[in-house]
């Protein structure tokens, strides 16, 4: 079985709400199935990593201060993400990361932080800060093929406008904006999320449908990934389900 690489951009920037741990559990669950998995790290100022050369390339969140710090070199790397989003790398976004490969984020002080233009959405924060989209969040996904509740936390001042495919539909909680029905942005190889907590920790199938593009990309022959047992992560979810479904 092949290995997969990953590169995480901007760890020491980006990482609210343990969105570090989103790659602990891409390794464990790897791990578990004898596919080896390396994660590298890239921040300002590292070498010009060959993006092209990943399996998966991932950004977590961060307050308006660490987007401001990274935009610039971000910039830089526009065209070999481009490059690698093109040839089919998968892109894994958290919240400050999504806003940032749209085409700006502009904060609650008006400031306008230029994002790679990726995609055709853009993100304004209110002038308020206290008005913020903060809580737990559960939306549908149909991204596996069949419908799947993802429950995370969201907390996010930017409000995320023309999302033409989003990640899923909002259950409880905001998503893209504030009250919204949709959550996030996806394509085959994109998923872009406002959900921290770390996503993946509650959410297997998510973590699974990545794993499974990364192993299958490029190859004739589909390789099935050894189920695991998730028990424990679907009855957290299940406890989370009754209670934030139930208080609506
Ligand atoms: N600073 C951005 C906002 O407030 C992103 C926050 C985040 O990544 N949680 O919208």
């Amino acid at each position: 079985m092949r290995s997969i690489k990953i590169l995480h951009m901007y760890a020491d920037m980006l990482d609210l709400y343990g969105d570090s741990g989103n790659m602990e559990i891409l390794r464990y669950r790897c791990r578990m199935r004898g596919i080896d998995c390396t994660v590298d790290s890239y921040s300002i100022d590292s070498d010009m990593p060959d993006f092209s050369s990943y399996d998966l390339i991932y950004i977590g969140g961060g307050a308006d201060l660490e987007q401001q710090h990274i935009s610039a070199d971000l910039m830089k790397c526009r065209e070999g993400i481009m490059k690698a989003y093109k040839e089919g790398v998968f892109l894994f976004l958290i919240c400050g990361g999504y806003q940032l490969m749209g085409k700006y984020y502009r904060d609650a002080d008006g400031n306008e932080i230029k994002g790679l233009g990726l995609f055709d959405y853009y993100t304004v924060a209110p002038s308020s800060r206290r008005k913020r989209c903060i809580g737990n969040i559960v939306i549908r996904t149909e991204i596996t093929g069949k419908p799947v509740e993802v429950v995370g936390f969201e907390n996010h001042g930017g409000q995320t406008h023309d999302v033409k495919t989003p990640f899923g539909e909002v259950l409880c909680g905001n998503g893209n904006c504030s009250k919204s029905t949709a959550e996030g942005y996806t394509e085959k190889n994109v998923i872009a999320t406002y959900l921290h907590g770390p996503c993946l920790a509650k959410n297997p199938e998510i973590s699974d449908y990545m794993i499974s593009y990364c192993i299958n990309r490029g190859s004739e022959e589909k390789t099935e990934l050894k189920a695991l047992d998730d028990s424990l992560e679907k009855n957290c979810r299940k406890v989370m389900l009754k209670r934030l479904l139930s208080e609506k």
